[in-house]
């Protein structure tokens, strides 16, 4: 293994005839049989990741709820219900999709800024753990919906902790001015609305400042804040007895350092360990982010004159994230070259009708023919789930890999599928 598959974790990727292979399977055998492009997940690396932080957090008591939103494919969502893991949903369809996972609804937390009433319901009805509220309207519709199926709702109010956690600003949510949360110094309201809330139990509060953060300092202040909230809390005579501290665990997708586990969990020990609360945590990109590629085959190497472009089969349909966040994903040929060959700069592209539809710039590659498969690493995150259908392309399909077998979790779903859920009105002559 060489720069080259650094982003690769070595613990499920190997070389096989010079070819990658994940959890023994080559994934040349894979796009034979499946076509390309397509995202490959391992199985061991799920659970690998999962473990690391479920150990380091269990002396702490801490339990995990999986963001769903990282990677709701079904199989995925029951590799972690196996482990015991919760979930952490934001709609009412990531709440079917961890059911039929296997997660248990008293492992569920509801988080997002607009729940409807059928999904607040649909919550309430299936007795998932915790609806995460994130305003006082939320609240007064939850207690409207909890009073007319006849229950009480467990509530943890989503505080805003006004802390910057130094990532992209898309996916920063703990700033005042994001939508997320109410305001930390507008708690003050909450005594005299609970008090007229006949169906609601607060049983804490909840934080989440924003995902891909690579330090333990933002998390340190925003948690900090949030033990002296529920200390304030507390002496108003209400009782605080959980504190979900959200996801946001960085990772590296070049030569980043992220927190490890570890640190995490010192983080958590030295901010708000001596409360006596339930603790919780809502990892999503951390756990699958790594576990995950896109593979795609290059169509052609078109010589732009001054730029070399690498066209791929896979477009931002497939994988938004370069498109959206300007993000950056390694790319490897799954046939690996030989070690003193000389790199060419490409820019790998898709073949969307967008500038935007752009995986790298200039970035530094063993050359690269027609007819190559290479591989987009740390794409288990913020992959599949964002994909779609621009360009009237077909449903990007997942593949699930475990211990030398494979097995397709989604299907591509081709256009033909696709127009069958529309309909032609009478109207409409043709
Ligand atoms: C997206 C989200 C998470 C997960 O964030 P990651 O960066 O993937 O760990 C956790 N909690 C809430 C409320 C979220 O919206």
């Amino acid at each position: 293994m060489t720069d080259l598959t650094r982003r690769l974790p070595a613990s499920c990727w190997s070389v096989l005839d010079g070819e990658l292979a994940l959890e023994g399977v080559k994934v040349s055998e894979v796009a034979a049989a499946v076509g390309t492009p397509f995202y490959l997940y391992s199985t061991q690396r799920v659970r690998e990741n999962y473990r690391g932080l479920a150990e380091a957090l269990a002396p702490l008591g801490v339990s995990v709820h999986y963001a769903m939103k990282a990677c709701a494919n079904v199989a995925v969502v029951s590799i972690l219900a196996a482990e015991g893991a919760g979930a952490d949903i934001v709609s009412g369809g990531e709440l079917t999709r961890a059911l039929a996972g296997g997660i248990p609804a008293a492992r569920v937390v509801f988080s997002g800024v607009g729940k409807t009433d059928a999904e607040i319901a649909q919550a309430l009805k299936a007795g998932i753990h915790q609806i995460n509220a994130e305003s006082y309207e939320e609240l007064w519709r939850i207690d409207r919906i909890a009073g007319e199926l006849g229950l009480v709702a467990d509530v943890a109010l989503r505080v805003n902790p006004d802390v910057d956690a130094d990532t992209h600003a898309k996916i920063t949510t703990g700033k005042r001015d994001n939508k997320f949360g109410v305001d930390a110094d507008r708690l003050g309201r909450l005594d005299n609305e609970l008090k007229a809330m006949g169906n609601i139990r607060l049983v804490g509060l909840a934080v989440h400042i924003g995902s891909q953060i690579l330090a333990t300092k933002p998390f340190a202040e925003a948690y900090r804040r949030m033990a002296g909230l529920v200390r304030g809390l507390r002496e108003r005579g209400h009782t605080i007895e959980r504190l979900d501290l959200g996801g946001g665990f960085g990772i590296p997708y070049q030569n980043e350092l992220a927190p490890t586990p570890s640190e995490i969990a010192a983080t958590i020990r030295e901010t708000v360990g001596d409360l006596g609360c339930a603790l919780a945590v809502e990892p999503g990109r951390s756990i699958v982010a790594d576990a995950g590629v896109l593979v795609t085959r290059v169509e052609f190497v078109k010589d732009g004159g001054e730029i070399r472009f690498a066209v791929v089969d896979a477009g931002m349909n497939d994988l938004m994230r370069p498109a959206m966040y300007d993000s950056h994903h390694d790319i490897v040929p799954v046939k690996l070259p030989e070690s003193d060959i000389e790199y060419l700069a490409y820019d790998v592209v898709g073949p969307i009708c967008e500038s935007s539809d752009t995986f790298a710039k200039r970035r530094a590659l063993p050359p690269l023919s027609a007819g190559d498969l290479v591989v987009l690493a740390t794409a288990g995150a913020y992959g599949a789930t964002m994909a779609g259908t621009y360009n009237a392309r077909a449903l990007v399909p997942e593949v699930l890999v475990d211990a030398g077998r494979f097995a397709v979790v989604r299907r591509r779903v081709s256009l033909e599928e696709q127009l069958g859920w529309e309909a032609m009105p009478a109207w409409v002559t043709r």
